[in-house]
């Protein structure tokens, strides 16, 4: 049983297919465009990885996303998209199920699925990129604000004082501790290689933000309170350095809390996405 798992994100688009056991049978990437441009795209893909019908289509998009009916409306990330219904295309073309959520939900259930959050009973998964996304799952099922869409943890609020976010606040967790903040803070370097090289800018870069990641991780941990914590996308490639200091500040903050949590640095990757759309997708087949 092949299902076609589809990861739609503000840069690439991925578009695997997956075996039901998990298995990563073959997988593309395209760069996202706008809406038409790139679901045409995917869809020719589509035959490319697939080597015959699939049994369901799942896809993780960057919201927000109405996970019901499919539509995304989302001029922050998708620029150019107008409210699109992502799910309506595969469905006409394959006449499957398709099953779509947020590209964060769906990260989330692909470590839980497949990678480091395996066994976790209350999973947050962290995707540290462009922006942060969050997914949060309780026995592995995504859990949904009142109105069935997604929270935007990645936009709490850490400093008032803080930088400008596009969401019209100041100091978000995303706007000190995403992608963007950490190479404003590294002065245009490279800093997987600064890293490398010792260059002592970089490496400050790296720890003030793992500062700011381990602050809105004690909030994450207040409200969720989970066990096992997973850190993915570019950022979280710096694990190893960040870790130390994520700890630092998670011990300094978290004595009233009565347990701990464990964070660990996501397994799948890039494909977590395309991964947990294609578990959400088998889930939807029944
Ligand atoms: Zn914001």
């Amino acid at each position: 049983v092949t299902l076609l798992g589809i990861d739609i994100g503000g840069t690439n688009a991925r578009i695997a297919a997956v075996g039901d056991r998990g298995a990563l049978l073959a997988s593309r990437r395209v760069p996202t465009r706008g809406a038409g441009e790139t679901l045409g795209a995917l869809l020719e893909l589509a035959e490319t990885v697939l080597d015959g019908p699939p049994r369901a289509v799942g896809i993780g998009i960057t919201g927000p996303v109405d996970a019901a009916s499919g539509v995304v409306d989302n001029p922050h990330t998708l620029v150019g998209w107008p409210p699109t219904d992502v799910a309506a295309p595969f469905r006409e073309r394959f006449g499957v199920p398709v099953a779509v959520d947020n590209d964060a939900n769906a990260a989330a259930l692909g470590e839980w699925w497949r990678g480091a959050g395996r066994g976790a009973l209350r999973l947050a998964a962290i995707t540290l990129g462009t922006g942060i996304g969050v997914g949060l799952l309780v026995g592995g099922r995504v859990q949904r604000g009142a109105d069935g869409r997604h929270g935007e943890i990645g936009h709490h609020v850490l400093d008032p004082a803080g930088p400008e976010c596009y969401c019209g606040a100041r100091g978000c967790w995303e706007s000190l501790a995403a992608g963007p903040a950490l190479a404003h803070r590294a002065g245009g370097r490279d800093v997987a290689r600064g890293v490398r090289e010792g260059d002592p800018v970089a490496l400050q870069a790296v720890a003030e933000t793992a500062r700011w990641i381990g602050l809105g991780l004690v909030n994450v941990g207040a409200f969720f309170m989970p066990d096992v914590v997973v850190l993915a996308g570019g950022v979280a490639e710096h694990f190893a350095l960040m870790r130390p200091v994520i700890d630092e500040v998670l011990a300094r903050h978290h004595r009233l809390v009565p347990t701990g949590f464990e964070v660990r640095q996501a397994e799948t990757g890039d494909d977590a996405g395309a991964f947990g759309a294609a578990y959400a997708a088998l889930r939807l087949a029944g």
